[in-house]
């Protein structure tokens, strides 16, 4: 996956599909149907925390 589709209004990335309007998707929180492709650079981000809090623990253990 190369990013994942966030609100341009609001930032949800919470999509629903509108039966009204034909299966478009839509916005779940503001209604909008303009979505921009957001690089999934804070999960990176929280991924490098994960992984720096893993070698914390991991150097306590060893000492
Ligand atoms: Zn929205």
């Amino acid at each position: 996956m190369s990013g994942i589709k966030v609100c341009k209004i609001c930032g949800c990335t919470e999509l629903i599909s509108d039966r009204s309007l034909g299966g478009k998707m839509i916005c779940a929180r503001c209604g909008s149907s303009i979505f921009v492709n957001k690089t999934p650079l804070p999960l990176s981000n929280r991924k490098i925390i994960y992984l720096f809090i893993f070698f914390l623990i991991l150097l306590l253990v060893i000492i």
